[in-house]
């Protein structure tokens, strides 16, 4: 594995991030290194008992103001747990080794390749160019009379 890794860049970083009780372990498919996030995409069952919860206890307090309107209760905390459950997701899935993320991939691969370059110009601002950066500049001098 550590191998593969300096095949794409020898500066990345090799240190493993780890994570206290991972819901989620992966290999980055960019650097090959071991990831793993915290949070699931998806809401577990202990978050659909605190939905039940949280939306009881709303409606048994607005019930008297809001008669049957109330029953929105649970839907609306369950938007609420979704989102933040995602957006707990989404923070975690760009690679801190190398700054793949998967899920601007699927969306736009141009837009990933991007953000990729930004996290190693963030990263590395003067140091070693990245190997694409170096196959540009090859044929720029090529393409270049002298
Ligand atoms: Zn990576």
């Amino acid at each position: 594995m550590k191998q593969n890794s300096e095949k794409f860049h020898p500066m990345i970083d090799k240190r493993t991030f780890k994570v206290k009780n991972p819901s989620l372990c992966f290999y980055c498919p960019l650097c090959r290194m071991e990831r793993q996030t915290r949070y699931r995409p998806h809401l577990s069952k202990l978050n659909y008992w605190q939905i039940g919860a949280i939306s009881g206890v709303l409606m048994l307090l607005t019930f008297e103001r809001m008669q049957g309107h109330a029953f929105i209760w649970p839907f609306v905390t369950w938007s609420i747990f979704e989102g933040v459950r995602r957006a707990l997701f989404k923070r975690e899935i760009p690679c801190p080794h190398c700054g793949f993320d998967a899920s601007w991939y699927k969306r736009d691969v141009r837009e990933a390749k991007r953000l990729v370059s930004q996290f190693w110009q963030n990263k590395l601002p003067d140091q070693v160019p990245l190997p694409e950066d170096k196959l540009r500049l090859a044929a720029e001098k090529i393409s270049r009379p002298q």
